[in-house]
């Protein structure tokens, strides 16, 4: 049996996103029916309207949510209805040639759902990033639906699904932050921001904030920067160096993906220091760096996808940090915002006068 319910939809490259009713069908095997209760808006869902990812409208979109399992299918081990779980669009299928060395987070065979939610006429919908959860009811494979404690308010929660994890992740996971650690993150939206709180949950000495934007700025000292850089008044590069008794960072974390801000992201780290770059860059980007600096500066040069995060150990955890009052996941929750108004958010994400804003049901 198919459910009727109302999602958001972008039906063609460019135009407004619409809600519409649509068609979830009852989870098959391995897959689970979930209620949502809250979904950020993210960048990614942007780009899907725009045409940016992939061409396969119609997009069911909406990626970084929480809800309540509502019904699972057969050989269904790891939820049962009723349980609050967090989406992930990293679910390791445990046996591709990355998964099989142990490292299930680079995984390339991410489970979805068998089955495709449709319009009603039956047209088939591409969920993003294999969740689509602007809508009230959508269907994943089991596994993708991460227990938590479901103490967590769902507004907070659900961001953990995608983007601030992906900060959160680029400072922990992949940057490998660690206690007395000298920090800088370039660009502090809700990426960078959560670079920042992981930078500061993982016990960095020096947390610089780089952007354009005093009132990013500004945020990025409520989560843990220690000293903020406008870089449209000031050159960061001097200044994270100054900083820094003139050497730069350990981890510089680049979270707005574009080769200017890669650039001083290389250049404002230390000797052996660590790049992270958690931004996302658009296809026709290029980057041009003396190669000699790059072999005599040692250290590594790393991206970050997803955080490098492993859903079933993290998700979790920061949800257990956030209940101890040790990560402040409700700052990153700029307004709530019915179904009907995640085009405005677009345009408020887009004039960067929000961190998040979230869908609630
Ligand atoms: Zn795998
Ligand atoms: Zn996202």
């Amino acid at each position: 049996m198919a459910n009727a319910v109302k999602g958001v939809i972008a039906g063609a490259k460019g135009a407004p996103v619409r809600v519409e009713t649509i068609l979830v069908p009852d989870p098959g095997p391995g897959e689970a029916l979930v209620r949502i209760q809250a979904c950020g808006v993210c960048h990614t869902d942007l780009h899907y309207r725009e045409g940016a990812i992939t061409n396969d409208f119609p997009f069911l979109l909406g990626h970084e949510a929480s809800g309540i399992v509502e019904k699972v299918g057969p050989n269904v081990t790891n939820v049962v209805p009723g349980d609050f779980v967090i989406l992930a669009w990293r679910a390791p299928c445990g046996t591709c040639r990355s998964c099989l060395r142990g490292r299930p987070w680079y995984c390339f065979a991410s489970r979805n759902a068998q089955q495709k939610m449709t319009r009603q006429d039956g047209t088939p919908l591409s969920a993003a990033i294999g969740i689509g959860a602007f809508a009230e009811l959508t269907l994943v494979a089991a596994v993708q639906a991460v227990k938590v404690n479901p103490a967590a308010r769902p507004e907070a929660a659900g961001l953990v699904g995608c983007g601030i994890m992906a900060g959160l992740g680029a400072a922990i996971n992949t940057g490998g932050v660690s206690r007395g650690d000298s920090v800088a993150v370039i660009g502090c939206g809700g990426v960078g921001n959560a670079a920042i709180a992981g930078a500061k949950l993982a016990g960095a000495h020096t947390i610089i904030a780089v952007d354009v934007d005093d009132r990013k700025l500004e945020w990025a000292k409520q989560f843990g920067a220690t000293h903020t850089i406008n870089s449209r008044q000031t050159d960061a590069v001097q200044a994270i160096r100054d900083l820094t008794g003139g050497n730069g960072v350990n981890v510089a974390i680049e979270a707005v993906g574009k080769p200017e801000t890669y650039t001083q992201a290389f250049y404002a780290r230390d000797h052996a220091g660590t790049v992270v770059l958690v931004g996302v860059p658009s296809p026709e980007m290029k980057i041009e760096l003396p190669l000699l600096e790059v072999f005599g500066r040692g250290g590594s040069l790393k991206a970050s996808w997803y955080g490098d995060c492993l859903p079933t150990r993290d998700f979790p955890m920061f949800i257990d940090l956030y209940l101890q009052g040790r990560l402040d996941l409700e700052r990153f929750v700029s307004e709530t915002i019915t179904l009907d108004k995640v085009e405005d958010a677009f345009h408020k994400m887009e004039r960067g006068e929000v961190l998040r804003s979230v869908v609630v049901f």
